[in-house]
Formats: C-alpha cells, structure tokens, sequence
C-alpha cells in the first residue's frame, strides 16, 4: 500500500522530467546544457567535468570547458543533478533526488541505489540524535563480486 504522501515537486525520473524542470525553474534550456544532460542520462554514471567535456567533445559537440563547467554549476545548484564532493573533485550524476551509494573499492565507480531503511531503524536514530529524519543518503563500500574460479594451475 501506498502512503499518501505530498512533494510540491516530483522527483526527475527521465531526462524529459530535467528538461521541463529548468523550465519550470526559468532556467534557459541551451543547446550546450541540454548536451550535458543527454549526456548524464545516457551514461548514468558519476562524471567529472573532465569526464563530461571529454566524452561530449569525442561526440563531436561543440561545448567548451568553461560551459561545461558554468551548466553543471547552475543545474546542480537548481537540484536538477547530482553534485558528489570526492577527496579528488566533484562528480555529477544524473539522479537528484535522494538515493545512497555503493562504492566500488577495487574499480573506484560510485553506483546508485535506493534502498529504504526499516521504519524502526529510523526511529532508532531519531531517539538516539534527537533529530527528526526526514531523509537519508548511505555509503556502502565494497568490491565487486568477482567470480570464483578455482585455480588449479601448475
Ligand atoms: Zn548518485
């Protein structure tokens, strides 16, 4: 069953949903912000600006560094991406709204996940902080499964 619950702005599901929310938000849908966030939809990675302005450039669009780097500040700014701060730069994703993280140790990826915590679990932690929870992100770190292949070599 459902909860009925009452969001004044849908989360982005599809790149048509980033689209119409710059709209909504005023925010001019240029040729060079709309290459970003084909691009974000395609990949559905996390992507430095580096990443974004290489990949975008070997597609033959033209977009320079600095517009790379303006768009993805004003849609992440806006919520209409992601903006994760790493150690070693930002990485942009494509999903806005809350979801948690399972980082790759072995292949340095971040992949998304929505994962919904136990209601008691919540209340765990409100009782332990004192703080009503009204969202949550989680990091989970591992590696990635790798087949097990017994090596009889010799
Ligand atoms: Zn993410």
């Amino acid at each position: 069953m459902q909860k009925p619950t009452t969001i004044s702005t849908k989360p982005i599901r599809s790149l048509e949903d980033a689209l119409e929310r710059c709209q909504t938000l005023g925010m001019r849908v240029s040729r060079q912000r709309k290459f970003i966030l084909e691009l974000l939809w395609q990949a559905k990675e996390h992507l430095s600006a580096r990443d974004i302005y290489d990949r975008l450039n070997q597609q033959g669009k033209d977009i320079g560094h600095t517009s790379v780097y303006q768009n993805l500040e004003a849609l992440s700014s806006q919520g209409i991406i992601e903006c994760i701060e790493r150690c070693d730069g930002r990485l942009y994703g494509n999903i806005s709204d809350s979801h948690s993280h399972v980082n790759c140790l072995d292949t340095n990826q971040i992949l998304d996940v929505h994962i919904e915590l136990p209601e008691d679990l919540i209340r765990q932690v409100e009782e332990k902080i004192g703080v009503k929870i009204t969202d949550y992100s989680i990091n989970f770190y591992g590696y990635r499964a790798q087949e097990q292949q017994p090596e009889n070599g010799g």
